[in-house]
């Protein structure tokens, strides 16, 4: 069972005071930023860290007492359309028309060739992402800069953090989960304070239950419209990020809700998608481009000045209403 996060109010009040602290590898502090609430979000913190099996619980949860009705564990083989709906065949062999379908199975999506079958696929960032779930061992927040290696913690509960390593490399090859934990502990020899001291129990093995996870980032900003007749694409499936701005799944959410505020005020549904697309690309592409260039200041031991000015104007234009 996933751990649930802290929520009582102390832990609230904490997250509100929250910073974010820059080291350089060797443990001295670069700088301190602040974490600022969303406009109209005084109350609430401005970040958390959260696993996301339990953000899916959360979801799931929602979207049942929403009153949808959800269906686990399939996919789809064909999805026809005419002037009046979309015939979807699924893989256990029902069928379902409907008048409007959307597609939004991630950044390898299988909606998307439907819709965009020239799209060649996502691009291979150049960094790999690495996760362990480690004992919280800060209050807040820490990014480390290695040389060419980011690693730092984030809170996920009152006493876990998650640990994450990007690291520079030349392609998305392979790597056997085996040895994940000898690979992740070898990226950390170049720091240190509490990521050495991590380091040090993961190489040995005695951390409880690290849930150690490889995945190679990739990534793309595809241009609108993001529809073709009554099939539209959301979230990852049209701007997949890579996680430097730990913004992709909020910025899918905002799509889901903008193309719900358009499909309920517009008389056509065309009128509604095009709107979709058009009120939500430049945010979604402000997430995609500077959540890139964070990783290639990275991946050249870049300017840390650059590196923050980035972030923290990305964080400043996302506050803003929509
Ligand atoms: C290493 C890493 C760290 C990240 N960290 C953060 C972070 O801290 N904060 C943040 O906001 N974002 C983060 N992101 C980005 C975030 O995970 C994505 O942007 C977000 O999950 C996109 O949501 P989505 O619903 O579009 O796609 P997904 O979350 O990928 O959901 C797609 C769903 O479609 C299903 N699916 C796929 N193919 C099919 C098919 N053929 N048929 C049926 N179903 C299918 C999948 O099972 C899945 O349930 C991170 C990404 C990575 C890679």
């Amino acid at each position: 069972m996933p751990t649930m996060p802290d929520w009582s109010r102390a832990a609230v009040r904490q997250m509100r005071a929250a910073s974010r602290l820059y080291r350089y590898a060797d443990g001295r502090v670069a700088r301190t930023v602040p974490m600022i609430a969303a406009a109209g979000a005084d109350d609430l913190p401005p970040a958390g860290g959260i696993l996301r099996p339990v953000l899916a619980d959360i979801l799931g949860r929602a979207t049942l007492h929403a009153g949808a009705t959800v269906r686990l564990g399939m996919s789809f083989t064909s999805m026809e359309q005419d002037a009046d709906g979309v015939d979807v065949a699924f893989t256990d062999g029902s069928r379902g028309r409907y008048d409007l379908a959307i597609g939004a199975d991630g950044v390898n999506s299988k909606v998307r060739a439907w819709v965009k079958p020239e799209f060649p696929g996502p691009k291979f960032s150049g960094q790999g992402s690495w996760r362990a779930v480690v004992p919280r061992l800060r209050e807040n927040s820490v990014i480390c800069m290695g040389r060419t290696t980011k690693a730092g913690m984030n809170p996920i509960s009152a006493t876990e953090c998650y640990l994450f390593v990007l690291d520079k490399r030349a392609g998305m090859d392979f790597i056997d989960p085996a040895d994940w934990p000898a690979q992740l502990a070898g990226l950390l020899d170049e720091f240190g304070g509490e990521l050495g001291q991590l380091r040090e129990q993961i190489r040995a093995g005695t951390l409880p239950n690290p849930r150690v996870l490889y995945r190679p980032l990739a990534g793309h900003m595809i241009a609108g419209p993001w529809h073709k007749g009554r099939i539209v694409l959301l979230g990852d499936t049209v701007h997949a990020t890579t996680p430097h701005l730990a913004s992709g799944a909020g910025i899918a959410i905002e799509g889901a809700l903008v193309l719900a505020e358009e499909l309920g005020r517009r008389h056509s549904l065309e009128g509604a998608l095009l709107a979709y697309a058009g009120r939500h690309y430049d945010r979604a592409q402000l997430v995609v481009t500077a959540s890139g260039r964070m990783g290639q200041i990275e991946q050249e031991g870049g300017s840390l000045e650059e590196h923050t000015r980035v972030m923290l104007h990305a964080q400043e234009a996302l506050r803003a209403p929509l």
